[in-house]
């Protein structure tokens, strides 16, 4: 079994029915065993061009799972688990009503075309780092050090629900 971290946002719809049927649809899936959900928080839009203050905010978190999946695999998982929630994917960096991202997969660091671990951003957002610095306190970044520190200097705001 492995240790994975899932960061999950929602901006549309919605969003907290969006993201509890998602929780659920993980917890559900075989091979995959919920270990931890992270408190909610409201932040910001972010765009290629930096914070979009005129699109909708969006609910973040993350769920750490245990996983006898492969990480392409449970790749496949997340990416049913958005097209079930009716994601409608209009721009790489637009509105949804469902992203996951896989954060961290047991430390693995590799990346090919559709997969890279960790995932390239999760090290600089306080939206990904907050939640799973709440749920999992020593938690370190491969690569990128602990997420407490990396918490600390990272500048987006995030506001707990
Ligand atoms: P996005 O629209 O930002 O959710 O990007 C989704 C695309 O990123 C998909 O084509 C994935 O194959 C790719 N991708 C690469 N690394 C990751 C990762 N760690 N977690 C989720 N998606 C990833």
């Amino acid at each position: 079994m492995t240790r994975a971290v899932i960061a999950f946002g929602a901006n549309l719809g919605d969003r907290e029915a969006t993201i509890a049927s998602a929780t659920r649809a993980l917890a559900e899936t075989p091979g995959v065993q919920l270990v931890a959900v992270s408190p909610v928080y409201e932040t910001a839009a972010i765009k290629h061009s930096g914070v979009d203050p005129v699109a909708p905010g969006y609910l973040n978190g993350v769920v750490i799972v245990e996983t006898a999946l492969a990480p392409l695999d449970l790749l496949d998982v997340l990416q049913a688990v958005e097209a079930e929630n009716g994601r409608v994917r209009t721009e790489h960096w637009g509105d949804r009503t469902l992203d996951l991202d896989l954060i961290d997969f047991g430390g693995v660091v590799s990346a090919d075309e559709r997969l890279e671990l960790p995932h390239p951003r999760a090290w600089q957002r306080a939206f990904v780092l907050q939640p799973w610095l709440d749920v999992d306190p020593d938690a370190v970044l491969p690569g990128r050090g602990t997420i407490a520190e990396l918490r600390r200097v990272a500048h987006d705001e995030v506001v707990r629900r």
